[in-house]
């Protein structure tokens, strides 16, 4: 049992909250990713569980211990920064048995472990090369190996891949997730990239300005967000201002009215609510069709086709939709082009205003 819990884990920085009363638990052999906007706390939070920062108030747990004030290197646990931190001077293969010599591991013992891990990353075959001539994937995957080497009780991720280009940032978003499947090692990664989170993350910690903001499955907060900032934050989303009726139904912008499902979470002041439907769910017919229920009228005004995917945009009396569809499923879309963008209730869903502070 390796359970991470963190109980009203504070960090002030001056008056400052960068951490303001965390409280977690993190299920064992998955993955959880910290996810929020720039400052909003995930670093620190993450430095405070790598015992690199010391709480102001709370504690931190680990398999049933206290390890608040637990110095970093008693902790057992692997890390892999940004800047990855690699020995410049080192082969790949020193680089991976460091933390095995640190710890004074048998010779013998040190070569079985290290041909191992570089199976493992798929580089057995530059165990002698200097981790300056590897590419940016190879160095990532060095970093992990180093890691992991020394068998670490939880592994500790902040933006590991953020120094890596698009396509390659996404391969190794799989890689990752795959290798801490198989070894099933807990693991906390922060990222600021939702895409990031939601392939790799078993779990999701949405951060905001030190708090979090929501946790849970990647596609239940997705579907079932608990704020605007969360709806926004997480994928695209249409987040339209609408009066609540009372019965099942809200008034648009425009002044059109269409039913909603999830009556039951309507926010207590009617001024506070947020109608979101994700651009998958508006189903864009061409206007010919009849209007029904939940259909309102506009007028395509852009189109982003980019062959597997098409986002359209549509404006309808009083506010704008985004849907997205394929070519193949919509074809014949084209600018100017009046149509029906018809929301089903059950995709509509209210919520909570953000709220200025
Ligand atoms: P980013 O995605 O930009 O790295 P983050 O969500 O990881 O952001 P943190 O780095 O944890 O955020 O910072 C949270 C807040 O704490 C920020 O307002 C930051 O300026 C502040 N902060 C962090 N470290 C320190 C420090 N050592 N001294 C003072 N303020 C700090």
């Amino acid at each position: 049992m390796t359970h991470l819990t963190l109980h009203a884990v504070t960090r002030r920085f001056g008056a400052a909250h960068a951490v303001d009363s965390v409280d977690l638990s993190a299920p064992d052999g998955k993955l959880v990713c910290f996810l929020g906007p720039s400052g909003c706390g995930k670093t620190t939070l993450l430095r405070m569980i790598a015992g690199l920062e010391t709480p102001t108030s709370g504690r931190i747990e680990f398999a049933g211990r206290d390890i608040t004030r637990v110095p970093a290197n008693r902790r057992d646990f692997g890390m892999v920064f940004q800047s990855l931190a690699l020995f410049p001077h080192m082969t790949v293969a020193q680089n991976v048995a460091y933390p095995l010599k640190l710890r004074k591991t048998p010779q013998r013992e040190q070569a079985r472990r290290i041909a191992e891990l570089l199976e493992m990353i798929q580089l057995p075959h530059m165990a002698s090369r200097p981790v300056t001539q590897l590419s940016g994937g190879q160095r990532q995957r060095v970093a992990i190996a180093r890691a992991i080497a020394s068998q670490p009780r939880l592994l500790l991720l902040d933006e590991p891949l953020s120094a890596l280009d698009a396509k390659l940032r996404e391969a190794m978003q799989v890689e990752i997730r795959l290798l801490q499947q198989r070894l099933g090692i807990t693991t906390i990664m922060v990222t600021h990239d939702q895409r990031e989170a939601m392939t790799m993350a078993d779990e999701i910690v949405v951060m905001e300005k030190g708090r979090i903001a929501q946790v849970g499955k990647p596609l239940d907060i997705y579907r079932d967000p608990v704020s605007e900032f969360v709806a926004d934050f997480i994928g695209l989303g249409n987040i339209l201002p609408v009066t609540y009726d009372g019965a099942g139904a809200v008034s648009l912008p425009g002044g059109a009215r269409i039913a909603v499902s999830q009556a039951a979470r309507v926010p207590p002041s009617p001024g506070d609510i947020r109608l979101l439907i994700r651009p998958e769910d508006v189903c864009v017919k061409a206007a010919p069709d009849a209007a029904g229920p939940n259909r309102v009228a506009g007028m395509v005004t852009f189109i982003r086709d980019v062959g597997a995917s098409l986002e359209a945009t549509i404006d309808c009396e009083g506010f704008t939709l985004t849907a997205a569809t394929t070519p193949r499923e919509t074809p014949g879309l084209t600018l100017g082009m009046p149509v029906f963008a018809e929301l089903p209730p059950h995709a509509c869903k209210l919520i909570a205003a953000r709220t200025l502070q």
